[in-house]
């Protein structure tokens, strides 16, 4: 199994979290109207959207990784509305200018950096940190693991399985968290007991990095489903 991210497969990566966004924007906005104002799903579908039609007309047209995570950049941050179209920019945006621009495949101490650099993007741009209930509780303990993976000698396969264990582990801790940041934090303690939406999406982003780059078939083509 390859060891290396390609730039084709970064394409293939968001177009998967577009396919997740697509089959769980209901759910996202439902999560959503327990403590905010139920559009999450509607935000994150109208810019994975917008982002997947680009890919479509200049998916094989980039000329390396970071002007790919730009373009996404960009494309979130004028089709989102709301606080996580900004955020979610801020991620990409940043993974993007640390990311050296030659680069047209990525290392695992390649992939850990850039997240790191994303998260960073968040957390500026947010001014969250762990535990107040966004997709920061998601985000931070994924790129930990991608992290301890990197510096241990773990391989892609192993460092996205635990990467993604992590950022599952992080979006089912928001639940018992009272939020301090964003619309949930109006609610007070009327917030404990739900699974923040951001935190939702962000897992899917992750998600769709596992089955994109982490699993030994991915490179044959073979058609996915969307996991339940
Ligand atoms: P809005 O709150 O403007 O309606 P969305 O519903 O699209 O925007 O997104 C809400 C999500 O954004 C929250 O569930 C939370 O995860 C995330 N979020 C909100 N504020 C912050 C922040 N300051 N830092 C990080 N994430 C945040
Ligand atoms: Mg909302």
């Amino acid at each position: 199994m390859s060891q290396e991210i390609t730039l084709q497969e970064f394409v293939q990566w968001l177009q998967r979290y577009g396919t997740y966004i697509d089959a769980k924007e209901a759910y996202l906005s439902e999560l959503d109207a327990a403590i905010g104002d139920a559009d999450h799903g509607a935000n994150m579908a109208r810019g994975m959207e917008k982002v997947c039609a680009r890919l479509l007309e200049e998916g094989n047209t980039y000329q390396n990784v970071s002007a790919l995570m730009r373009n996404v950049a960009m494309t979130l941050i004028s089709s989102v509305g709301g606080a996580a179209g900004p955020l979610y920019g801020a991620f990409f945006l940043r993974a993007a200018k640390d990311l050296n621009s030659n680069i047209s495949a990525v290392t695992l101490t390649q992939l850990a950096q850039m997240f790191r650099s994303g998260l960073e993007g968040v957390q500026q741009r947010g001014k969250a940190v762990r535990d107040e209930k966004t997709m920061i509780d998601t985000l931070a303990p994924a790129v930990e693991a991608l992290e301890n993976a990197a510096a241990t000698g773990q391989d892609m396969q192993q460092a996205l399985a635990e990467a993604l264990q992590a950022a599952e582990a992080g979006m089912h801790h928001t639940i018992m968290l009272q939020a301090s940041k964003g619309r949930a934090s109006y609610l007070g303690p009327r917030a404990i007991g739900h699974q923040d939406p951001g935190a939702t999406s962000a897992y899917y982003l992750i998600l769709a990095a596992q089955e994109s780059w982490g699993e030994e078939d991915k490179k044959t083509g073979r058609q996915w489903s969307v996991r339940q």
